[in-house]
């Protein structure tokens, strides 16, 4: 695409032989961090409309940048306004230690990562991982509940700074000697990093410099247009104020004249301060702020914006990045097919083919333990075999019989102990390879997706949930809008044919 196309372009465009549905011969090949995934197929060709939602989804944010500035922001107001140790002001921010789909036990001060059973595979006091029997004392016996008052879900990726300043706050005044009530500490944190956003301080500083806090996908516009040329209607859902919204959109349009004269060409509707989750229940008729080729309002409800479409929920792509407020309520209260954007994805698909020859190397050292393992039990039955013979039969068997019978115990007892030393070894050596392939994703929680040989809490509730998911908006600009996304069967255990089910493992941290 080189500019914005006049109906005549267009209709010449779709007379063409070589052009069929979306213009597709000018798509190129998405890289794997640019791909779309599905869990539930979708064709796009049957959709009508695409809504977005803004923070972290049409606008991705540079996030060490956001959360070095909420982090310093927050510190300070704990120690000014609500008398915290002035010895908290030397932290540093640690990006790694926060990940989407942790818990926080604000009963305890914990920090845990489960897995889709929800069982707690890893758990983390203060900056220290917990010991392995005091997690299973703790946590063992139960599922955590998500509708408790105890639990915390780290659900979006502004979280993520409030989940290392707990822990760190943690780590720091406990080391000081000082006994802390983890629910006050949870919420007065929780109460700051609130108070940051709704005194603007920090949409201010966002605003003075947005170029420093978003990031500029030179991509983004072209996958909007792709969507725009098609036909199909775009709008905004968003929980941010409508004059930030405008103002983040205006930033992200401000080269866009390509493709659109402006965001309000791109949108034909953007609700602002939509407060989802309970837009996609409830909600409440929305206030008409500007009412020109975009209507822009504030609040709203999914029944209003769906009348106002005039298309049914089936045909209603809804992308966003939360989710519990974004996909998961949108699933369950209406038939919107949904789109999760997941940044992290980038990074993880990176790792995963920058580690591969150590994920090769862990499954040959795991075929080899299988081996051994059988070996020693094979060999330990065969001793346990010889001896009952020997005994039961000592009367009546000769001393040369009998002397056979000892030297066959002494060479099976040789091999096990070899088999022994070398069970050791390739043990260890497993150890070693699941320390470094979990530390190269995180070395805190290792695999965004994976925990204790399962899927993660996140990873499971992202296939649950969304029908696609992708780690950009303007990864689209990869596919035709008519695209049939379909996705792959994933097989039973039972069906996974045997070779690769015995090559199964596992790289968890928590290997114990
Ligand atoms: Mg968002």
């Amino acid at each position: 695409m080189t500019g914005k196309q006049s109906i005549h372009d267009r209709l010449d465009e779709i007379l063409s032989d070589q052009s069929y549905l979306d213009a597709s011969h000018d798509l190129a090949r998405p890289t794997p961090e640019c791909r779309i995934f599905t869990n539930r197929n979708l064709k796009l060709s049957r959709v009508r409309a695409v809504g977005f939602d803004l923070d972290y989804t049409l606008a991705q944010y540079r996030q060490e940048a956001l959360d070095a500035l909420v982090f310093s922001m927050t510190v300070e107001h704990l120690v000014k306004a609500k008398g915290y140790s002035e010895s908290i002001l030397d932290l540093n921010y640690d990006q790694q230690f926060g990940v989407r789909g942790l818990v926080i036990d604000i009963q305890f001060g914990h920090i845990l990562k489960m897995d889709k059973f929800r069982y707690v595979s890893l758990a983390f006091h203060g900056l220290q991982k917990l010991p392995s029997q005091d997690r299973r004392d703790l946590y063992n016996q139960q599922r955590v509940t998500f509708s408790s008052e105890r639990f915390r879900v780290v659900d979006t990726l502004f979280e993520l700074v409030e989940t290392y300043l707990f822990a760190a706050l943690i780590q720091r005044l406990e080391d000081q000697g000082e006994t802390l009530d983890y629910g006050t500490l949870f919420t007065d944190i929780r109460q700051t990093v609130d108070l940051k956003h709704r005194d603007h301080s920090m949409k201010r500083k966002i605003m003075e410099s947005p170029q420093s806090y978003i990031e500029r996908d030179p991509l983004l516009i072209p996958a909007l247009y792709r969507f725009f040329r098609s036909g199909k209607r775009l709008f905004v859902v968003t929980n941010s104020e409508a004059d930030y919204s405008q103002f983040v959109l205006d930033h992200l349009f401000r080269n866009a004249d390509a493709y659109f004269s402006g965001w309000r060409e791109c949108f034909e509707l953007v609700c602002a301060e939509s407060r989802k989750p309970s837009f996609f229940g409830q909600g409440k008729p929305w206030e008409v702020l500007e009412d020109s080729s975009c209507l822009v309002v504030r609040g709203g409800s999914l029944a209003q914006l769906e009348a106002k479409l005039g298309i049914p929920g089936d045909e209603i792509l809804y992308v966003g990045d939360h989710i519990y407020g974004d996909i998961l309520r949108s699933k369950r209260s209406s038939s919107w097919r949904t789109c999760m954007v997941v940044p992290e994805l980038k990074s993880q698909i990176r790792i995963e083919a920058e580690i591969r020859p150590l994920i090769r190397e862990l499954m040959r050292c795991e075929a080899i333990r299988k081996e051994l393992a059988m070996d020693f039990h094979l060999h330990g039955n065969q001793v346990k075999l010889l001896y009952q013979f020997k005994d039961a039969e000592s009367d009546d068997l000769a001393n040369g019989d009998l002397a056979r019978i000892d030297d066959k115990i002494a060479e099976i007892n040789r091999k096990l102990e070899k088999n022994n030393r070398e069970l050791s070894r390739v043990l260890f050596q497993s150890h070693q390879l699941r320390s470094k392939i979990s530390s190269a994703f995180n070395p805190y929680w290792g695999r965004l997706f994976q925990t204790g040989g399962q899927l993660s809490a996140f990873a499971e509730q992202i296939r649950d949930y969304a029908c696609i998911y992708t780690s950009s908006v303007s990864n689209f600009n990869f596919y035709s809008s008519q695209a049939y996304l379909q996705s792959n069967v994933t097989p039973m255990p039972h069906e996974l044919d045997t070779h690769s089910a015995e090559l199964d493992f596992d790289e968890s941290l928590d290997a114990d």
